[in-house]
């Protein structure tokens, strides 16, 4: 076989990006390279500081051939130039925020993203004397008046987890730029197939590819694209220091994963669509949030951001807990569990006072509304799977018919 030369469609890339046939057995599909070290030569450095981008392979800590298919295969998909890949999501974000941010800097934060990081920034990270500011970063004022002399980094989630609320990222990009600051965005929920944030202006890129970019549930991951030059660095001081690398196996299943990813995609944004316009027609149902319905509070930003507004929609009831027993209780398809992004239809409460209590500390009366808008006394957080859409909306029937 010859070399790929000319640019792909996605459904191309994310089959062929950063795999070959096997030079040796000729395999189609990869192979995966367990071992955890490799025979060198004698000419083989050490340590990671001389760590060269093209080395032979040399430890699986510093790199791995089954992990670096799957990293080329998500820069691609990203259109970045470089991504290194983590044991989870959240390993990607620590790592992330670890290289961007040192002792004295200031960042400035989504008030509302996914818990794990929501948590971290209040506690650990100021720790390391990393001056953290919560702002609703869908409002862009916020964002500007909490600029310092120091801010480094501005981190945000579009559509956050759990509210859906969005957040510009081509304005946010230029706040950040023009004071010197770098944007993150972790496009977890968006997935490239709605959002390309690079192509917006962001410096990085993250994802949860426990989520839909996995897609089966079976499969823990996370991952950073950006410009080679700093993945570089990151990936030497951050990653392979600090070590929470993904298993080869773990990228072997997401790799197959991502290869049916822009069909299930497709798939997750019209099953959605069908249920949320179910779900605000039946008469229990006081509230649904999905980007892609016209009832939205930023429709029209998820119209010019959003290409696929993507298979996670919240609803609201007028007592959630009790409702939350009944689902729990009788649902017979959708799992009532945590997590997103399966094939399989989850669904999962997430009551206000609770989550304002651990995870997000809302200090002003804005914050507090805007929570309140999104989000009421409390949601449930639906993500819609790939089976039959009827049977999705049957099920949600019958559960509510208990209420
Ligand atoms: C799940 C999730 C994470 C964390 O990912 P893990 O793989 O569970 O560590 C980060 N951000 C978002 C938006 C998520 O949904």
């Amino acid at each position: 076989m010859s070399e790929i030369t000319c640019p792909l469609g996605i459904n191309t890339t994310v089959i062929h990006a950063g795999e070959a046939p096997d030079p040796i057995s000729g395999a189609s599909a990869p192979n995966i390279v367990m071992s955890t070290t490799f025979v060198t030569d004698a000419n083989a450095g050490f340590s990671v500081e001389g760590l060269e981008e093209d080395a032979a392979w040399i430890y699986t800590r510093w790199g791995n051939p089954t992990i670096h298919q799957l990293e080329e295969k998500l820069a691609a998909v990203e259109h970045g130039e470089s991504a290194v890949a983590f044991a989870s999501g959240m390993a990607a974000i620590t790592a992330l925020l670890l290289h961007t941010l040192h002792s004295g800097d200031h960042a400035i934060v989504s008030d509302v993203a996914y818990a794990a990081l929501s948590e971290m920034t209040n506690e650990l990270i100021p720790g390391l004397s990393i001056s953290i500011t919560k702002v609703n970063t869908s409002n862009l004022n916020a964002i500007e008046n909490a600029i310092l002399p120091n801010t480094q980094l501005i981190y945000i989630e579009t559509p956050c987890n759990p509210l859906l609320r969005l957040t510009d990222i081509h304005a946010v990009a230029k706040i950040a730029h023009d004071v010197g600051a770098k944007l993150a965005v972790d496009s977890t929920f968006a997935t490239p197939m709605a959002t390309r944030p690079l192509e917006l202006g962001a410096d990085f890129v993250v994802h949860s590819l426990t989520k839909y970019l996995g897609g089966h549930g079976d499969a823990l991951g996370g991952v950073i694209i950006g410009s080679r030059e700093e993945l570089a660095t990151l990936r030497k001081t951050t990653a392979i220091r600090l070590g929470g690398v993904i298993s080869p196996f773990n990228a072997w299943l997401i790799m197959r994963g991502i290869a049916t990813f822009p069909l299930r995609m497709k798939a997750h944004a019209e099953n959605a669509l069908v249920i949320a316009h179910f779900l605000e027609n039946h008469p229990k149902i006081t509230r649904v949030i999905y980007p892609g319905l016209p009832s939205h509070p930023q429709h029209e930003l998820a119209q010019c951001q959003m290409h696929n507004f993507s298979g996670m929609l919240t609803f609201q009831v007028k007592d959630g807990r009790e409702a939350a027993k009944a689902f729990a209780q009788h649902l017979q398809i959708i799992h009532y569990a945590v997590s997103l992004g399966h094939h399989r239809s989850l669904i999962f409460y997430l009551p206000s006072d609770d989550l304002l209590r651990t995870s997000f500390k809302l200090s002003t009366p804005e914050q507090l509304d805007s929570w309140r808008l999104f989000a009421g006394d409390g949601i449930f957080r639906f993500s819609v799977g790939l089976e039959d859409v009827e049977d999705i909306i049957h099920d949600l029937e019958q559960a509510l018919e208990k209420l």
